[in-house]
């Protein structure tokens, strides 16, 4: 088999602080790979700017002038996390054989990038990277993501335990993803849905080796939600299962107060209808804030808005200065 080339794709948003830390870090392992003959020279880090606010893009278009193994696209704005990577993916499919995401803060071990290699080597179009434990994580982090995955299991979604965006793609699998227009982006739950060969290697995932995490418990909460409502229609059944038995129970109990009231044995029933009254107005809105989720996000994928807008891109530069050379030498 030809080596392949592969494109590292990071987002990075608001990451001054840990880029400079970071990015040689995943240069030597990429040039590593290109002088074990992995891949080919001709494999890139390639950097997503998603509309930082700090120096982070000045910085990526700094190490683009350094070595022509760096390269860098800017978001026109924040668009989150998922979007950022999405942008760098369908950026990357027509220049290379195989991506593999990480995230820019040195979290994920970047020596699971080996054996996932390997493992596309055996055949694997899609290798997700597993963290094997959680101890650097808070307790409150770690009780908090557990209970995402098991969350998103019980409402349908398929997504593999304790794996999140640290995997590697062939662009033979992110063609296919590219025709998944939605615009409410769950990645993790969409790969397993491409299908292909995949697999799974494992990692233990560090501390932070710099700057601060951008995902506090209301984004974790975010994510779950839009992750259910993007991948699973399980909570409209589950709330017409409920409807069904609320129903039932409200027959009967329509029966019920109909033979007392017949025997003569009603009572002034203050209590019981105020009881029925909240618990069905509660269930009814729950409901109905539920059916708005899907109807809300159908509304905003039937006006098939960009998922990603890039501004700017480091490599016309390069190519340029590629050109300029070229015809200095000639
Ligand atoms: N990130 C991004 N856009 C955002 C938020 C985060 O591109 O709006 C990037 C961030 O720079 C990092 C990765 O996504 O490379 C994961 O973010 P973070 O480390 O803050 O999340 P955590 O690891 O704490 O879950
Ligand atoms: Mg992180």
């Amino acid at each position: 088999m030809a080596l392949p080339t592969l494109w590292i794709v990071i987002p990075c948003y608001n990451e001054e602080k840990v880029l400079p830390i970071t990015a040689p870090k995943f240069l030597a392992k990429l040039n590593d790979f290109i002088h074990d003959k992995k891949i080919k020279e001709n494999s890139r880090v390639l950097f997503v700017d998603d509309g930082s606010k700090d120096r982070t893009w000045e910085l990526i278009q700094q190490f683009a002038q350094k070595d022509a193994h760096y390269l860098g696209i800017q978001q026109s704005r924040n668009r989150g996390h998922q979007n950022a990577v999405l942008a760098g993916l369908m950026t990357a499919k027509d220049h290379c054989d195989i991506t593999i995401s990480i995230d820019s803060d040195g979290q994920d071990d970047i020596n699971a990038m080996d054996a996932m290699i390997a493992a596309y080597t055996d055949g694997c179009e899609i290798v997700y990277g597993v963290r094997s434990d959680r101890q650097t994580d808070s307790w409150f982090k770690r009780v908090t993501a557990q209970g995402f995955y098991k969350f998103l299991r019980l409402m349908g979604v398929d997504v593999v335990y304790n794996h999140a965006d640290y995997r590697l793609a062939s662009s033979k699998v992110l063609q296919h993803l590219a025709d998944f227009k939605e615009v409410n982006l769950f990645l993790r739950g969409m790969f397993p849905l491409v299908g292909f060969k995949s697999t799974s290697v494992y990692y233990e995932r560090h501390e932070r080796l710099a700057g601060k995490s951008h995902y506090p418990l209301s984004n974790m909460v975010s994510l779950a939600i839009n992750g259910v409502t993007s991948l699973s229609i399980k909570p409209i059944v589950f709330i017409a299962e409920l409807g069904a038995v609320v129903s039932i129970l409200g027959f009967i109990g329509t029966i019920w107060a109909a033979v007392m009231a017949f025997k003569g044995a009603t009572v002034a029933g203050w209590a019981s209808i105020v009881c029925i009254v909240s618990f069905l107005g509660g269930i009814q809105l729950l409901s109905l804030g539920v059916i708005g989720e899907y109807v809300g996000k159908t509304y905003m994928e039937t006006k098939h808005r960009p998922r990603f807008i890039i501004s700017d891109q480091t490599w016309e530069e390069t190519q340029e200065k590629e050109q300029e050379k070229k015809k200095h030498s000639q």
